[in-house]
């Protein structure tokens, strides 16, 4: 005898949706305002969370960004996101957040009017600093309504990074999203002590985080590929139906990573470009001074991917230069790199604009 509960989810209704006083109906969508701060002229900062409440239960995807307010590639792909047209059929509920540090937004910053960086104020406190009262709302208020989580970033000011998923792999359900999201490289990462990742792991929320590009810039193709990257992750955890794009390759996970620091201080000549294939002992760049003088050649230490680079050309003796991923099959990923950032490029702009050039 078939009774309600054993009823395929696409059958059954969805119950409403509660957030901050605000009812979202099976089906609709909703644009709640989180009053999360204030500015001391006393005009309110809200943290607006886009609530996308499918008619047919199913999980509850958090995609956040800006959590570093100077990081605003994911804010586009939020943008994107939320004209899809899979969205107009939805199992569970999408929570999208396109700003979450509103402060460091405004200011163009990484970081919060004290200086403290959100991302390491997590699970905070209801009377601790303005980071961990930020962060205290947040967890609460959405975080913890969420059973799975992506988190947008970039590298930070002056340093980009090729498109990669972070996550803790030796959770079962966060690494099948790493691979699930879809782009070529995945990197096993220690979770930092504070991070939105590690309190949510903790409380049994998968979390990715997906890196790519610059602070304080649009780049279309970390844009696109970051789209495309969660909607991925929604195909995989059932909340939307067929795939209109080919199911993504396989991606590599890193070895291990390290840093190529700078020998000395000058001007710095990169000579290689992010997701390049190095070998060990390659020429890869030079220091050299604007007054003239000898050049400093630096070498790859190792053969591996180039998975994030220092933009600027001044540098300190100490400075990373450039981020190295190593790997069983180097070449294979370099392959699959090359296969994937030609489908990006070619791919459409997911939200059926011309694309940012
Ligand atoms: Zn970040």
């Amino acid at each position: 005898m078939k009774n309600s509960n054993t009823k395929n989810p696409k059958e059954q209704k969805a119950a409403p949706f509660q957030l901050n006083g605000i009812t979202v109906a099976p089906g609709t969508r909703a644009k709640v305002e989180l009053p999360l701060a204030q500015l001391y002229t006393q005009t309110p900062l809200n943290v607006p969370i886009h609530v996308i409440h499918g008619r047919h239960p199913g999980p509850v995807l958090m995609v956040s960004a800006a959590i570093h307010g100077d990081e605003l590639n994911g804010v586009e792909i939020i943008r994107r996101l939320l004209r899809h047209s899979s969205l107009r059929r939805l199992n569970g509920t999408l929570l999208a957040v396109p700003v979450v540090n509103v402060f460091g937004f405004i200011h163009k910053t990484r970081y919060l009017p004290d200086r403290r960086d959100l991302n390491r104020c997590f699970p905070g406190s209801e009377t601790g600093s303005l980071g961990a009262r930020m962060a205290w709302q947040f967890k609460t208020q959405v975080l913890d309504r969420a059973t799975h989580a992506v988190d947008l970033h970039t590298g930070a000011i002056h340093r980009a990074n090729l498109p990669q998923i972070r996550a803790d792999l030796s959770n079962q359900a966060t690494a099948e999203m790493a691979s699930a999201f879809g782009v070529p490289v995945v990197i096993n990462s220690v979770l930092g002590e504070g991070t939105l990742r590690e309190v949510a792991e903790a409380q049994g929320i998968p979390v990715v985080t997906y890196e790519a590009g610059e602070a304080l810039r649009f780049e279309e193709g970390c844009i696109r590929a970051g789209v495309r990257g969660v909607l991925n992750v929604m195909h995989h955890l059932g909340m939307t139906g067929s795939r209109k794009t080919r199911a993504p390759l396989e991606p590599h996970i890193a070895r291990s990573s390290s840093w190529v620091r700078a020998d000395r201080d000058g001007v710095f000549l990169p000579l290689v470009a992010l997701g390049a294939w190095l070998r060990k002992g390659q020429l890869i760049g030079r220091i050299s001074s604007p007054f003239g003088g000898d050049d400093v050649s630096i070498h790859s230490p190792c053969a591996g991917i180039l998975v994030g680079r220092n933009n600027l050309p001044l540098v300190n003796e100490g400075e990373a230069l450039y981020h190295i991923a190593r790997f069983d099959e180097v070449q294979e990923v370099a392959q699959n790199l090359e296969v994937f950032t030609s489908d990006i490029e070619h791919g459409p702009t997911l939200a059926g604009e011309p694309p940012i050039v």
